[in-house]
């Protein structure tokens, strides 16, 4: 368990809350003070700053790491935020086990991953009036002086793009994106928009992590395998980049929840793998006027299209070129399970391009046309989708 404390750590309470089980055999704690020397500064306090949700998840990692690796009951971990002064308690861990070697090690090992994992920036205040922020988490290279996290920093080098600028990064934290299909398509477009800053992505797909995803899903470990793909990408994107907000739907897409699952987003992504998904979608990105980023791939090629359904309804549209869904089954090629990885992942990523020229309003955008490419071959073919007078679904417009 993980606790952050605005409060003195009461260290009685917290041991007595490890201690209830009679079959503990060894107890061991840590306790980390705030002492008044750092690198020859005369320090006075310090102040503890930390992503409350971030923090509870990691450790919670650290603390089953934990218990895989050595044969501990239970671990507890408290950690002061705020300003805590020159001679008080600043962390607290607590172990128990049936045999005193386990609940060493394994507090060693708490310690340490704690330290080097967690993030909890801290700001020294020293004698001569000065302050200084030092790294949190990856403080292995313990260099005082660098900066925590901050949107700004994390944005710095897109910031500097001349297309996208401070203004521009606000557009795109103030986007709500829809991933539909968290597979090969879905985790790349998926990671490059959280890395972009889009400040609410949606993730929905009903399928859990299997082995075979695995060469080309890189949100995924080995250890996911058998979990839902929504919840363990979303907890991923958030680790990527803890400013945006990533909604989890481990439900599958269909005509009867599509309205309220889509509702709240602009722009759609379509990451799925099967036409009558596709077809679902874009219809009701259509009807709904919304933005439709469409991909699919077949062995080395890989298709995108954009439909700014916002904008225009009078086509073309997906059924512009196949009027009805075609046949699944043996026949639907996008089944088919030879996938080579970077395919999909370069189409994904390209997804999340286009769905940011969009958000920018830059030109050259995608709209009315089919981007073809194949990995082999490198060629990248750019066509004029054509409008079709007897299209179901937009010739009536
Ligand atoms: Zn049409």
């Amino acid at each position: 368990m993980f606790k952050l404390s605005p409060t003195i750590l009461n260290v009685d309470e917290l041991k007595q809350s490890l201690l209830k089980n009679d079959s503990v055999g060894a107890f061991v704690s840590f306790e980390g003070w705030v002492r008044n020397q750092n690198a020859d500064k005369n320090v006075v306090a310090l102040e503890y700053e930390a992503a409350d949700s971030l923090c509870e998840r990691e450790t919670a990692e650290i603390i089953n790491e934990a218990k895989a690796k050595f044969e501990v009951q239970e671990v507890l971990c408290c950690h002061r935020t705020g300003k805590v002064s020159v001679g008080e308690m600043s962390v607290w861990i607590g172990v128990t086990a049936v045999h005193r070697d386990a609940a060493f090690t394994a507090c060693r090992f708490v310690v340490d991953e704690l330290k080097r994992r967690v993030p909890i920036w801290k700001k020294e205040f020293y004698s001569d009036g000065t302050v200084v922020w030092l790294e949190g988490c990856n403080a292995q290279t313990g260099v005082p002086g660098t900066s925590r996290l901050t949107e700004a920093n994390y944005y710095d080098r897109q910031i500097k793009m001349p297309w996208v600028g401070q203004h521009g990064q606000e557009k795109i934290k103030n986007a709500r994106i829809l991933v539909v299909g968290a597979g090969g398509l879905g985790c790349a477009a998926l990671t490059s928009l959280a890395q972009m800053g889009v400040g609410t992505i949606g993730v929905c797909d009903h399928d859990v992590v299997a082995a075979e995803n695995l060469h080309r899903q890189p949100l995924y470990r080995v250890a996911d395998v058998s979990r839902l793909k929504a919840e363990i990408a979303a907890a991923q994107l958030e680790a990527i980049n803890p400013f945006v907000k990533v909604n989890a739907c481990a439900q599958k897409v269909d005509d009867k929840n599509i309205e309220e699952l889509a509702a709240p987003y602009l722009v759609l992504l379509d990451c799925t793998d099967n036409f009558e998904a596709k077809f679902l979608l874009h219809d009701y990105a259509y009807k709904n006027r919304k933005v439709l980023v469409h991909a699919s791939i077949y062995q080395a090629e890989g298709q995108l299209r954009v439909f700014d359904f916002s904008r225009e309804q009078k086509g073309p549209c997906l059924r512009c070129l196949w009027p009805e869904v075609p046949p699944s089954g043996p026949s639907d090629a996008l089944s088919q399970p030879a996938v080579l990885g970077p395919v999909p992942n370069i189409l994904g990523h390209w997804q999340a391009l286009e769905s940011l020229k969009w958000i920018l309003d830059l030109p050259d955008q995608l709209q009315q046309h089919t981007l073809v490419f194949n990995v082999f071959t490198n060629e990248v073919v750019k066509i004029k989708n054509k409008r079709n007078p007897d299209c179901p679904l937009c010739a009536e417009q």
